[in-house]
């Protein structure tokens, strides 16, 4: 196995990239594509995939983008990166801004982030703000912040986040040969769902790929701004990373959509914990929240007569189960059993005989 050294490496002649672009990594991207075994064979869709994201260095794929943000900050001699997040995007940019030597400033919805991502974002010395208001107040905060001072935003609205976040889509060809018939993606801040779109696109325009996937995106029904068509003020969703009442890529987004002939729909908060459980109970694979919302669109996609035999399919699972444990003890039938420490006790248990003694 060759050492990973990253997006900015690998991709290098396909991102914004100059010979005065610091190339650093923390061993970003080159994410596993692993096969389903169970609930492809439920729907019928034999060559369905999992994108596994949750196995970036924090824990999600927001380090594909902040790599070429960070590096474009540091190339332009910013000192100072900032973002409002839902989590996610802090533990990234605290990161990255640890590595290369910038102070990084976060924003944070307060009581709305999952304890691991905060944690990761103390870990790494980040400045955290806990702000009374939502995240898209603390996205307002931060684009004035860096509109009066020379600090830099790295939130998905900043161009160089959508072009390393582009990479998982290069990924997904190189890995399969070409590109799937459909791409199953949760959609928050909307940015992923039109950085996939701009890699399948530019991967088909250099004759990479011979076609691009229909974008089959998925908000929670209580933030579903794109589905409903207008903002959502109060969005409420149990999946705090796409808990987005007024998407900053909402237009790409839906050229995403329109152009791959594919759909943005919603699904419920028990759709996505449902995804969530099966997901590790059959696949083997713990994602978070917001990551089912794939799996869930996928399933109610199915569910709803689309007709996936014969199509392949890659569900995105944007990050890790790791950093809400609290949320798998609330959501599964398999609870800790206490025992005495006994053999006997261990063999009731499992409902096992005692033999031979
Ligand atoms: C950020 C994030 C999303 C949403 O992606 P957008 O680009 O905001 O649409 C989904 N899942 C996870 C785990 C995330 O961190």
């Amino acid at each position: 196995m060759p050492v990973n050294r990253g997006v900015l490496q690998r991709y290098r002649n396909l991102l914004p990239i100059t010979d005065a672009t610091p190339i650093i990594s923390l061993g970003e991207g080159s994410t596993p594509l692993v096969r389903s075994r169970h609930i492809g064979k439920f729907i019928g869709c034999e060559d369905l995939y999992f994108k596994l994201e949750g196995c970036n260095p924090t824990g999600s794929f927001k380090d594909r983008g902040m790599v070429v943000a960070v590096a474009k900050a540091m190339e332009a001699r910013s000192n100072t990166i900032v973002c409002a997040s839902t989590g996610n995007t802090s533990a990234s940019a605290a990161a990255y801004g640890a590595y290369c030597g910038l102070k990084t400033v976060v924003l944070v919805p307060r009581g709305a982030i999952a304890s691991g991502k905060l944690a990761q974002a103390i870990a790494y010395g980040a400045k955290i703000l806990v702000v009374n208001g939502n995240f898209d107040r603390a996205l307002e905060l931060v684009r004035q912040l860096s509109n009066s001072h020379p600090i830099t935003l790295v939130n998905s609205v900043n161009p160089h986040r959508l072009q390393g976040q582009k990479t998982a889509a290069f990924e997904v060809v190189d890995a399969l040969g070409d590109a799937p018939d459909y791409l199953f993606i949760p959609v928050g801040n909307a940015g992923n769902i039109s950085a996939y779109w701009m890699g399948f696109t530019q991967f088909f325009q250099m004759e990479r790929t011979s076609r691009r996937p229909k974008m089959m995106g998925f908000q929670a029904e209580g933030a579903a701004p794109i589905v409903l068509g207008h903002p959502v003020e109060n969005p409420k969703t149990i999946a705090s990373a796409i808990r987005i009442g007024n998407p900053a890529s909402w237009k790409l987004a839906l050229a995403a959509r329109d152009e791959s002939g594919g759909r943005i729909d919603a699904v419920s908060d028990d759709e996505i914990l449902a995804a969530y459980e099966l997901m590790a109970g059959k696949e083997g694979v713990f994602c978070e929240p917001a990551s089912a919302a794939s799996v869930a669109g996928l399933l109610k996609s199915a569910a709803c007569g689309l007709d996936l035999r014969g199509k392949s399919a890659v569900c995105v699972i944007t990050g890790t189960g790791l950093k809400e444990p609290e949320l798998a003890a609330q959501h599964s039938s398999a609870l800790p059993v206490e025992i005495d420490a006994t053999l006997g006790t261990v063999e009731r248990a499992l409902e096992l005989a005692a033999v031979g003694r």
